[in-house]
């Protein structure tokens, strides 16, 4: 989980292309191979001994470690400049292990209502059957957020910018609530990508990500990582190593060479992003543009004290509601309508489908989520062509 050559002033973007890989490199490979091996043979046994034991670096079973999979765990880790790292085969496996890991029946959990799907399912039907008290807090009113982790809370659980929406969470205040409630302050980063935020850099404990979306960035790959203190991470990871959620190696080699290009990615999507919600706004069928960049968008201060950049997904509505929605998805030549986002080609859809699948209609309209909404997720596309895609695909509306 640690990485020997660290040097503590290198850019993000040259962090992605070379940091947490010399320790995973073998015989002059230039590139991190992908190790399909169960286990990892010792002839001397007291070497096996200081390995399993911990006492000399060394794998011992793909379980707890692997040579790729530390490869992108130490990526990942250096970009979101924190000590320590844990992998998992998917974003709501990292999630779910860091929570179940955390919580004991008894502790009461804060969060928000605008959670990512999956994670909103566990605090609703799976946390309440273990005895976790879960509240959930509008989303944007940060006196409520305060007051109920003033209250007792052993984990605070934040998400910013948040699916499908776009709110914007201030980070540093609430992390700060988190700290003088004796709180563990985790953060779901997925949407602004270590690129535009570091929330350990604002005061989180913890930070997750689905790496299924920006980080591989290829919509090829599952893959999920928690970062930050390394007491914490060690507690998730220990509970990781016996229930198995292990990263797959193949899976932690697309997400590295994914991510080495993930700054390149992100600029661009930033500024394809902007450029299409601006667009967007004067659009006649359409009645309101989700993207935390624009200057309409309520908590777009916060966005700017905490954000580099406002991230590649962007939410619009339709003037014509959900029927609306599905004139216009079948319209689009240049969008993949699918489930996922952060890929480097478009993707788009509506939260019935994607985001919040899971929830009912009735769930979705007490988070807040319109039926006329579509979730796009700007590719790495010319922006003039999405444009032009966008707006032949409005005039169905
Ligand atoms: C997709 C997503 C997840 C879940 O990740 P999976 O890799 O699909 O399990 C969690 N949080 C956010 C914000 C996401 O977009």
């Amino acid at each position: 989980m640690t990485d020997k050559n660290e040097t503590a002033d290198l850019s993000a973007a040259t962090l992605a292309v070379w940091a947490g890989e010399e320790d995973s490199l073998v015989e002059g490979a230039t590139q991190v191979p992908i190790v399909y091996s169960a286990a990892y043979g010792y002839p001397d046994v007291d070497a096996w001994l200081d390995a399993a034991l911990g006492r000399k670096p060394g794998h011992i079973y793909s379980r707890n470690t692997n040579p790729t999979v530390a490869a992108f765990e130490a990526k990942v880790r250096r970009l979101e400049g924190a000590a320590a790292a844990a992998s998992f085969a998917s974003g709501m496996a990292a999630i779910s292990n860091t929570l179940f890991a955390l919580l004991s029946p008894g502790d009461r959990i804060v969060s928000v209502k605008d959670s990512y799907g999956g994670t909103n399912k566990l605090f609703l039907e799976f946390l309440p059957r273990f005895g976790v008290r879960v509240e959930l807090c509008d989303t944007t009113d940060s006196e409520r957020i305060e007051a109920a982790v003033a209250a007792g809370c052993r984990v605070l659980y934040l998400e910013t910018p948040t699916n499908p929406t776009l709110k914007v969470v201030d980070i540093a205040r609430l992390a700060a609530a988190g700290r003088r409630a004796g709180a563990v302050v985790v953060t779901d980063n997925t949407f602004a990508t270590p690129i535009n935020q570091n929330p350990l850099a604002l005061g989180a404990d913890l930070v997750v990500h689905s790496a299924t979306k920006f980080l591989g960035g290829h919509a090829d790959a599952l893959g999920g990582v928690v970062c930050g203190d390394p007491d914490l991470v060690g507690r998730i990871y220990h509970f990781r190593e016996i229930n198995g959620a292990c990263l797959d190696p193949m899976a932690a080699f697309l997400m590295i060479r994914g991510m080495k290009t993930l700054a390149l990615r992100i600029e661009r999507q930033n500024a394809s992003a902007l450029t299409i919600a601006r667009w967007l706004e004067g659009q006649p069928a359409v009645s309101a543009v989700f993207y935390p960049g624009l200057d309409s968008h309520p908590q777009h201060e916060i966005a700017r004290r905490q954000m580099r950049g406002f991230g590649g997904v962007l939410s619009f509505m339709l003037k014509g509601g959900f029927e609306s929605v599905k004139r216009v998805l079948p319209g689009l030549r240049l969008a993949r309508r699918a489930a996922n986002l952060g890929s480097i080609e478009t993707v788009a859809g509506p939260p019935a489908t994607t985001s919040h699948v899971e929830c009912t209609p009735a769930e979705r309209a007490a988070m807040g989520i319109p039926e006329g909404l579509i979730r796009y997720s700007v590719g790495i596309e010319n922006p003039k062509d999405l444009i032009a895609d966008l707006a032949r695909a409005l005039e169905r509306a």
